[in-house]
């Protein structure tokens, strides 16, 4: 014990000193962590910096965030930059579907119950032209709606020279749609809150390429009730109306038109249909049964009809002048126009 003592005693000035050291070490190790650890896990923490369109590269930082959605991760989420260049195959075949997929064309129904796949189709880069301005350079928009969208605007703009149409959004993502849908959650406190605005990813209308949103301060009133009564013209409805939020899920946007093609668009407006429930009365007209058959106002005769099937090629081409639309669930839906 005593040899014991006499040897503590001897060494603990050096203990000391090495405990000192240890000490100042850890310390020092610690600070660096909390200064450039944290630095680190920073922008992780700030999620309102996704609130804008242009941050596509930031939402990369966001990949550890919880989940606060029940939509699968699809494998098939396109890049963040929408525009790809494959061309429909067949100028007889409009609407894209010349891929023979049912998730291409204009009548493609994309909803909480039909989510999207992402098929590889060609998407336009927007750029502000007569009677709109874009509240960002980086929208897409698929080419079809693209050209309507642009004739529909500067024919307002002619008639109404002092309209002032801003465009906010148009082709999204799946990764945009899941920063959106968590922006959701968190402004409308929760999860159940959210759904009545914000589509959960995956099932959002702006999957499509066919849809696209005026500022959310657009009500469509006043000298803008000309866009709501004539956007059939070019081929557009106002996708969720007050009235069908039962059926689409979504709340009143009077800001958010969807291209399905002008006799589509008519017919729709002319019956009061949603896209849910134009998709699913052209299930009473099938391909061996009675067509549905309409005149639009300028005299031309549409025959449309719907065609079970997961490929094009299960269609059989009609006559004439034609297009052909996948609906997203189980067919395609065949326009004959006369
Ligand atoms: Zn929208």
């Amino acid at each position: 014990m005593k040899k014991k003592k006499q040897h503590r005693g001897r060494w603990a000035p050096f203990v000391l000193l090495v405990t000192v050291a240890v000490l100042v070490i850890a310390a020092i190790v610690a600070v660096s962590v909390l200064v450039f650890g944290g630095s680190k896990t920073a922008p992780e923490s700030t999620t309102a910096a996704t609130t804008t369109q242009t941050d596509a590269t930031q939402s990369q930082t966001e990949s550890t965030q919880p989940e606060t959605t029940t939509a699968p991760e699809t494998t098939t989420e396109p890049e963040t930059t929408a525009a790809t260049t494959k061309p429909a195959t067949s100028a007889n075949v409009t609407g894209n579907a010349a891929q023979g997929d049912v998730s291409v064309g204009s009548l493609v129904l994309v909803n909480a119950d039909h989510l999207y796949s992402f098929p590889d189709v060609e998407k336009v880069h927007m750029t502000s032209d007569t009677g709109y301005t874009m509240a960002y350079d980086t929208l897409y928009m698929n080419k079809e709606c693209y050209t309507a969208f642009q004739s529909m605007c500067a024919d307002f703009s002619a008639k109404y020279p002092q309209g002032d149409l801003l465009v906010i959004s148009g082709f999204r993502t799946y990764q945009r749609q899941k920063e959106l849908f968590q922006n959701s959650v968190a402004k409308n406190g929760s999860y159940e809150a959210a759904r009545k605005w914000t589509a959960l990813p995956g099932a959002s209308d702006h999957h499509t390429g066919y849809a696209f949103d005026f500022s959310l301060d657009y009500e469509g009133d006043g000298i803008y009730s000309w866009i709501r009564e004539n956007c059939y013209r070019y081929g557009f409805v106002v996708r969720f109306e007050a009235s069908k939020s039962a059926i689409t899920g979504i709340s009143n946007e009077p800001w958010h038109f969807r291209y399905v093609g002008v006799p589509h668009a008519y017919y729709m407006m002319q019956n009061n249909l949603c896209l849910e429930e134009y998709i699913d009365l052209l299930y009473d007209y099938p391909e061996d049964g009675q067509h549905l058959t309409f005149t639009y106002e300028d005299g031309t005769e549409y025959e449309v009809y719907y065609v079970k099937g997961t490929d094009l090629s299960d269609v059989k081409k009609p006559a004439g002048n034609y297009t052909i639309s996948g609906n997203n669930i189980d067919g395609f839906i065949v326009t004959i126009a006369k």
